[in-house]
């Protein structure tokens, strides 16, 4: 899977995809990223600034990033991309189609480069949307200040559903009875005068009676 991310902020990416999970599959060549800076593609004589973003029309706060350098950022990442059946484009707003474990899993499995547009400010420019058919993607009913840490979400949560990229395939959810209420070691925590146990079904080695137990939780 190849992540291409349209954002003016790229150095925002630079901890999060380069530790644990991610860093070793971007090693082992199960993940590749590319970043495309709007910036970088604003045609203007030297000395004569042009900002991606500009006031927005009808009036309001705040700014709108400008259509036209996203849409040369696109074309750029898109340039470099074969087989263009299995690219996927999203586009981050808050009002967009929630993201979830389905659409994770899916879009796994059926792309092999997604390109993801992150905005800053008030938002983009409504006709990037319309010119690239792109999909309106939301993480969550919350407004955040930009498409980045959306766009980090998206790449962790599909990421992992890509085969070989998990320690062992097996620790995958959707593999095994899942719980949210996991203990590790030591058997009993002391903490301030108190003895903390793990549930004795978890040290039974009864693992049907382990799944009942994990199921009801
Ligand atoms: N004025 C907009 C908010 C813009 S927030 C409104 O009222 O809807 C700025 C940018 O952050 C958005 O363009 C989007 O890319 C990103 N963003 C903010 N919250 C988000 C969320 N919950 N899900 C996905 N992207 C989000």
């Amino acid at each position: 899977m190849r992540f291409h991310i349209i954002t003016i902020f790229p150095e925002m990416f630079d901890s999060y995809l380069k530790e644990s999970i991610l860093g070793r599959a971007v090693k082992n060549k199960l993940i590749s990223f590319k970043f495309y800076n709007p910036r970088d593609f604003i045609k203007a004589p030297k000395n004569n600034y042009k900002p991606v973003d500009d006031k927005p029309y009808g009036g309001g706060p705040g700014m709108v990033m400008r259509a036209e350098p996203i849409l040369k950022a696109v074309e750029k990442a898109t340039s470099k991309i074969k087989n263009k059946s299995k690219l996927k484009i999203i586009l981050f707003s808050p009002s967009g189609k929630k993201f979830d474990t389905v659409y994770a899993k899916k879009s796994a499995s059926k792309y092999t480069d997604i390109i993801m547009i992150s905005g800053r400010y008030e938002g983009i420019d409504a006709r990037v949307q319309k010119v690239l058919h792109a999909e309106e993607i939301s993480i969550g009913d919350y407004v955040l200040t930009g498409g980045e840490l959306p766009a980090m979400v998206l790449i962790d949560s599909i990421s992992r559903q890509i085969p070989g990229i998990l320690g062992k395939y097996e620790s995958l959810e959707e593999e095994r009875v899942s719980s949210s209420v996991v203990y590790t070691r030591p058997e009993v925590l002391k903490y301030k005068g108190q003895n903390y146990k793990v549930p004795k079904v978890l040290l039974s080695g009864n693992h049907k009676k382990i799944d009942e137990w994990k199921k009801s939780r």
